[in-house]
């Protein structure tokens, strides 16, 4: 844990930039799984990068990632038309159903993170 950069994170927080840390947490989730998941044999520079991204993430999100990663499956993907458009399974979120970090919910077939 880096204190410093904490505190700088939180400094740059301004309460209105949630959506954008929302997209940056997407977006985070999605180099990890190119990093973690294309690569067989990563260089020093990827392997800095990947504990860089890997340190930006909730901890509830970083343990369902780590599972699925193991699994050789991506952890993140879009939901779209009520579906997973990882497995295809149908998956109906409720208005006021509990998002993990306020924006995933977790597929109930392949396990996936779903955004939208
Ligand atoms: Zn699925």
């Amino acid at each position: 844990m880096n204190e410093s950069s904490l505190s700088r994170q939180s400094a740059d927080q301004k309460g209105s930039g949630f959506s954008v840390d929302r997209i940056d947490l997407v977006r985070t989730l999605h180099d990890l799984n190119s990093i973690e998941l294309d690569c067989n044999k990563r260089p020093t520079e990827l392997e800095f990068l990947r504990c860089r991204l890997r340190q930006r993430l909730p901890a509830e999100i970083l343990a369902i990632h780590e599972k699925l990663i193991a699994e050789g499956r991506r952890s993140v993907a879009p939901r779209f038309a009520n579906a997973c458009t990882e497995c295809s399974g149908e998956v109906v979120v409720a208005g006021g159903a509990k998002r993990i970090a306020g924006m995933f919910v977790q597929c109930p077939h392949c396990g996936t993170l779903l955004y939208g």
